[in-house]
């Protein structure tokens, strides 16, 4: 069997769940069980519609929840219309009532005016369960035998809303027992992305982007022979396409130089996708919804050799530094070790960390926490802050091998400022932070240095 996860553009209009259908239905004979995303800026919305209703502006709460119904309504309306089936009828009031709810629960969130990660939760995870709705019914008007399966009856989840991590025993047991089960009464399960629940049973997600992780989770479940990322681009690319219009595809990558460059914004794949599918040693494709017979993106677990020294070139706007320093305390034992419990303490992960003899700087993606970060962190040093900064991250098996990669990547941009650099562990990629603002340029003037010609066997 396969796992075919479809994206949220994938999934976006009428247009675009017949071509998933089409690609579905030229996979049926490998048994896929298909994963959806809510359709493309819905779980935004959703956001917005849960952070107004905190603030008690409920017209504009409800002229959200409009919008959304009336979107996955004409969705609906354009797939089944011209069908001759009940099926839009049904759909129509599967969608009905989900929107009541959601209106239901929105009007709690502005009453109340407190919305809690919980109840931000359940208002998100409607995006998944009304898109799923739509497709699995458009499958079946299309002919492949397509069962709604709910992902909270298997991808069972800790309560760390908004972000909840898997129970991965619970998750593989029940995820088998569940969907095994369609698959050999031969139907295509079509299930959420995104969303789980608590062993109790209140709906929890698992992260933005999450729902190439949903596949993940069931592709190593199952022991998928293969999991299917099925997005808006030709694969994963030398360079996010929308800065850099030239970047190439990559024919093939390893799993540990694609789980680098997710976890440093390369937003095509979720960083914790690889993981399961590595453990298990399960292929994962990248394809383009949008251009099926073009061969994607295949990520497999060794690096096959390249002439070329990087791969990919990532990024990630929006980070903030935090610089702690002290004279006193820095060699002291335990000091690194109490700056990281601060970030623990506030469930803040940090991205990149350089030391000096006087100072620890760190990044962060998520400032939710930082004013009290902050307030900890100033009885162990003086902290300042930058902000406004971004992460560049360039990606490659052959950084291992090949030296002065460093002196000529800094060459190449040598008129830039850099706040702060870092190679991994791994030693497949080298990290450095800059002003956001010239990160486009950054980008733009690597992908010329580093593939002005390209190895015809790794990229297309
Ligand atoms: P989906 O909704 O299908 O999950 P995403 O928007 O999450 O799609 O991811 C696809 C997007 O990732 C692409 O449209 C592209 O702009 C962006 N992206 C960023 N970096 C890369 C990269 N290196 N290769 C391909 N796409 C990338
Ligand atoms: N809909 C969710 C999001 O936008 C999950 C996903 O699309 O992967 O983050
Ligand atoms: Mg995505």
């Amino acid at each position: 069997m396969i796992v075919m996860k479809f994206g949220g553009t994938s999934v976006q209009d009428a247009a675009a769940i017949n071509s998933a259908a089409e690609i579905v239905l030229g996979r049926v004979d490998r048994a896929p069980v298909v994963v959806v995303s809510a359709m493309a800026r819905v779980t935004e919305a959703l956001l917005r519609v849960a952070a107004v209703a905190k603030e008690r502006r409920v017209d504009e709460v409800l002229a959200g929840i409009n919008e959304l119904r009336e979107r996955h309504l004409t969705t609906a309306r354009e797939l089944l219309g011209r069908t001759n089936e009940p099926s839009l009828e049904t759909v129509e009031r599967e969608v009905q009532s989900q929107f009541a709810e959601l209106e239901d629960l929105a009007r709690s969130v502005a009453t109340l005016g407190e919305l809690t990660a919980r109840s931000q939760d359940a208002i998100v995870s409607f995006g998944e369960r009304l898109s799923s709705v739509i497709v699995a019914e458009a499958f079946r008007s299309r002919g492949i035998p397509a069962e709604l399966a709910d992902s909270r009856g298997f991808i069972i989840t800790d309560d760390r809303f908004t972000r909840a991590a898997p129970d991965m025993q619970e998750t593989t047991r029940r995820t088998r027992e569940v969907l095994e089960a369609i698959i050999k009464s031969g139907r295509v399960p079509v299930a959420q992305g995104f969303i789980g629940s608590t062993a109790e049973g209140v709906t929890t997600t698992i992260g933005r982007g999450g729902s190439d992780y949903s596949a993940a989770l069931i592709g190593a479940a199952l022991g998928a022979e293969a999991i299917e990322i099925w997005t808006d681009v030709d694969g994963l690319m030398t360079a996010d396409p929308r800065v850099v219009p030239g970047a190439r595809r990559i024919r093939v990558i390893s799993f540990e130089e694609a789980s680098e460059l997710s976890y440093f914004g390369a937003k095509v794949l979720h960083p914790s996708t690889v993981l399961p599918a590595v453990e298990r040693r399960i292929p994962v494709h990248i394809y383009n919804t949008l251009n099926p017979s073009c061969e994607g993106t295949l990520i497999v677990a060794e690096p096959r050799p390249s002439s070329n020294v990087i791969r990919s070139i990532a990024f990630k706007r929006g980070v903030t530094i935090v610089n702690v320093s002290s004279t006193r305390m820095l060699l002291a034992f335990g000091f690194l070790r109490t700056i990281f419990e601060v970030f623990d303490r506030h469930q803040t992960s940090v991205d990149v960390v350089t030391t000096s003899e006087v100072s620890v700087s760190m990044t962060l993606d998520n400032t939710d926490r930082l004013e009290a970060i902050k307030l900890d962190l100033s009885g162990i040093g003086e902290v300042t802050v930058e902000r406004e900064k971004a992460i560049v991250c360039v990606v490659g098996d052959n950084l291992k091998f090949t030296p002065g990669v460093a002196a000529r990547l800094f060459q190449a941009i040598e008129s830039t400022n850099v706040n702060m650099i870092s190679q991994g562990a791994s030693e497949i990629n080298l990290t450095f932070v800059i002003d956001e603002s010239d990160v486009d340029r950054v980008v733009r003037r690597l992908h010329d240095e580093f593939f002005a010609e390209v190895d015809a066997e790794v990229f297309a």
